[in-house]
């Protein structure tokens, strides 16, 4: 039986690299995956997905795979969706579909909340609706696991705006909770 998996983290906990590396182990094993992003990340440019250690894919958008035929989605063994917290309720549902009546699993990754400790809608849903749900860790500059994703920018942690912010220059930084509340960067930051 398939099943919708959900890997979330905070920043740098490896998602993309992940998703890239279940990809190959489909790969390699002489399977096809699929690999998709929403559009609106747009980060990377058009249709890839890139890692911080440099490993990087062609991908398709996951809003033209919501019109792919059962035929073409049968003709892969796995779909991988990466920065999956832009996805839409909607667009959980259909990868649920996937699931249910196509027999292919469906693997996400993404954020869990933003930086207001907010669930994205992707992140809502596919936390209602996924059979698998496991957490990426990684670590705040304390040491402590680092849960919460603090936007900043040269004038400290920002804490009002939109919940996506293209174009932006703030930047974001993964912080273990106590941290995010005392809007504590780290030592590299004063
Ligand atoms: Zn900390």
């Amino acid at each position: 039986m398939a099943k919708l998996y959900y890997y979330y983290g905070a920043m740098g906990s490896s998602k993309t690299a992940n998703a890239l590396m279940t990809r190959f182990n489909y790969e390699e094993i002489g399977q096809k995956a699929l690999l998709c992003k929403p559009k609106l990340d747009t980060r990377d440019g058009e249709r890839k997905v890139r890692s911080r250690i440099g490993l990087e894919e062609e991908c398709v958008f996951l809003e033209d795979l919501m019109h792919y035929t059962e035929e073409e989605i049968r003709r892969y063994q796995c779909i991988v969706v990466d920065e999956v917290q832009f996805a839409t309720p909607e667009q959980i549902d259909r990868l649920s579909d996937i699931v249910d009546f196509m027999d292919v699993p469906v693997v996400c990754y993404g954020l869990r909340a933003d930086f207001q400790n907010r669930l994205f809608p992707g992140s809502q849903r596919l936390i209602a609706v996924a059979d698998c749900i496991k957490e990426l860790k990684t670590v705040c500059w304390c040491g402590k696991k680092a849960t919460c994703n603090a936007r900043y920018n040269e004038r400290g942690i920002v804490r009002e705006g939109e919940q996506v912010m293209l174009g932006s220059n703030d930047e974001y930084i993964a912080l273990c909770r106590k941290h995010f509340k005392m809007g504590m960067l780290g030592p590299d930051f004063s």
